[in-house]
């Protein structure tokens, strides 16, 4: 599947800070932070397996077609390029040159993303050019296999983690802030039901690595997550 990632620095040691964490952890927020903080590339692992949901659900490709749709993960051109400047988690995604960012938040992207997630042919397809990515330049990854199969080698994964009800309740916030319908219950269900699929898994499912730093952060604001990462950084990576 040919992908084509905004340019990292290429020129510098890869150097790749693992993020991992379940559904609305606060990795992409705080992901995006740490890497404006470093100058980083920022990379979201998960916005490529919802580009893939999305692009099988525009083709009326029945979601529980394994093979159909990794096909299609094979098949799609995804290009992930960082955008400057004030967008939401600071990239653009694009899906055959089409724009599709807006679209990989969708209800019903997030009710599909898990089943996709599952498929062999799409991790493969997709971990195959992350690690190509990764291998490349400076970059704050985030996902949910970054430290234990996408790239272990990272000198610093951080587990970000936090209860169903307090992650629940942090996406019913910001989608009231972006005045979207939102409702706590279905939120908390559609959490609860995306960890079971996803730490349930056999390929690649959610597990912590064993050297990586858990970060509880349900009484924690974001900026205190961001610290905390930051002073691992200084003190694990000496930068
Ligand atoms: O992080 P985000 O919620 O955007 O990820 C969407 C979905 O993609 C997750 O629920 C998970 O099923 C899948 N995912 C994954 N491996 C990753 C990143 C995301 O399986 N590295």
């Amino acid at each position: 599947m040919p992908c084509h990632p905004s340019s990292p620095q290429r020129s510098t040691i890869p150097l790749v800070i693992a993020i991992d964490g379940p559904a609305a952890s606060g990795k992409s927020t705080v992901g995006h932070e740490l890497a404006k903080r470093l100058g980083f590339l920022f990379f979201d692992t998960g916005a490529m397996y919802r580009a893939v949901t999305l692009a099988a659900l525009r083709r009326q490709i029945p979601i529980d077609d394994e093979q159909r749709v990794s096909q299609l993960a094979a098949d799609l051109l995804i290009q992930v390029i960082s955008s400057q400047g004030d967008t939401d988690r600071g990239y653009t995604v694009l899906v055959d040159n089409e724009d599709v960012t807006p679209h990989l938040r969708s209800v019903e992207v997030d009710a599909h993303v898990s089943i996709v997630s599952t498929y062999v042919g799409v991790r493969t397809a997709l971990t195959e050019q992350q690690r190509r990515i990764a291998s490349q330049g400076q970059g704050v990854m985030v996902g949910r296999d970054i430290g234990t199969i996408v790239y272990p080698e990272a000198p610093l994964k951080v587990y970000l983690d936090a209860t169903a009800e307090e992650r629940a309740r942090r996406r019913y916030l910001e989608k009231i802030k972006r005045g979207q319908p939102a409702d706590y219950e279905s939120i908390l269900q559609g959490v609860r039901q995306r960890d079971r699929i996803d730490s349930q898994r056999a390929t690649a499912p959610l597990r912590i690595a064993s050297d990586a730093v858990v970060i509880q952060t349900d009484d924690l604001s974001r900026e205190e997550v961001v610290d905390a990462v930051m002073e691992l950084v200084h003190q694990r990576l000496q930068i």
